[in-house]
């Protein structure tokens, strides 16, 4: 059964799917996007991609290609028609087609692509298997809040986590401090017990994830601690892990290929990630309301 997009104002098969060449998310990386994780069925966090998507548009100047009903509107027949039971939707927005000009067009029609990708139901186990993260440096812009399409450094990062054999790298700020990773909030628990991850600022994206494990560890009377730390840090911690709509809470067992805690993946981690996964279910997701305002 083939795969259905939606491009500008038309569901088409996936593989018709295509851009103007003077889009300027092709020319100049100059959009945004969001990826809702579907959980059973459901969308994960819908309020919350729709309030960040809001950030970053508005932040960038680009107009709503469409009002923020008729969108998801667009989510759920992609989302249907793609029989989408557990899987991963893709919006994507840029400033438009126009004559190539850095500085912005006079007119130009946001341009709008939503996907969507089947994966199969979440695998706990998988998930505990624990993966690796290599650090490296973060070379990314000052507005890491906003979430463009123009991931250059974290294609590159991403890429030499590969070629080191780990899944993930973390990126280390000018003063030593972990960031995120490419694609996913950092996590560790330090050998007292403290569960710390960043807070929030232009240096990190505020993931969707990362904030409905925050209300699931409130709600269940786990501490966290929202607070930048060092890579020596996660190098001595007990645990580590990360987070995002397609990782969920995922299991990092080394660091810079060296064992944290037991090697196996940590007590509090496989507790968080039940935590999360319970939260969805019960509530859809963060209940956000004011983090991007
Ligand atoms: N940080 C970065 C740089 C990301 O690309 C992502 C994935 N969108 C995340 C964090 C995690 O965000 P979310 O939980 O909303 O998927």
């Amino acid at each position: 059964m083939s795969r259905i997009a939606y491009v500008n104002g038309q569901y088409m098969p996936h593989r018709d799917g295509a851009v103007h060449i003077e889009d300027r998310g092709y020319q100049f990386a100059d959009g945004v996007y969001e990826v809702f994780a579907v959980n059973k069925g459901k969308l994960v966090g819908e309020q919350g991609h729709l309030e960040r998507l809001n950030h970053s548009l508005s932040e960038l100047r680009i107009d709503w290609p469409l009002g923020r009903r008729a969108l998801m509107v667009v989510v759920h027949e992609i989302v249907r028609r793609n029989h989408v039971r557990d899987g991963l939707v893709y919006i994507q927005i840029t400033r438009g087609a126009a004559p190539r000009d850095h500085a912005f067009p006079q007119q130009a029609q946001s341009a709008l692509v939503v996907t969507a990708k089947k994966s199969g139901p979440v695998d706990k186990q998988a998930l505990c298997a624990g993966v690796d993260v290599i650090t490296i440096d973060d070379i990314r812009w000052q507005r890491c809040d906003i979430k463009s399409v123009s991931l250059l450094p974290n294609v590159l990062g991403k890429q030499q986590a590969r070629e080191a054999g780990a899944f993930e790298a973390w990126q280390v700020d000018n003063e030593g401090y972990v960031t995120e990773g490419t694609s996913t909030n950092a996590w560790i628990v330090t050998m007292e017990g403290e569960l710390v991850t960043r807070d929030i600022s232009s240096s990190i994206l505020n993931g969707i994830t990362r904030l409905a494990v925050l209300e699931a560890a409130a709600e269940a009377g786990v501490q966290i601690n929202e607070r930048p730390f060092t890579t020596a840090e996660a190098a001595a911690a007990r645990e580590a892990f990360i987070t995002s709509s397609t990782s969920h809470v995922k299991a990092v067992t080394r660091i810079n290929r060296q064992s944290i805690g037991n090697g196996h993946v940590g007590e509090l981690t496989a507790q968080i990630l039940d935590l999360y996964l319970d939260y969805v279910d019960e509530h859809g997701g963060p209940q956000v309301a004011d983090t991007w305002n």
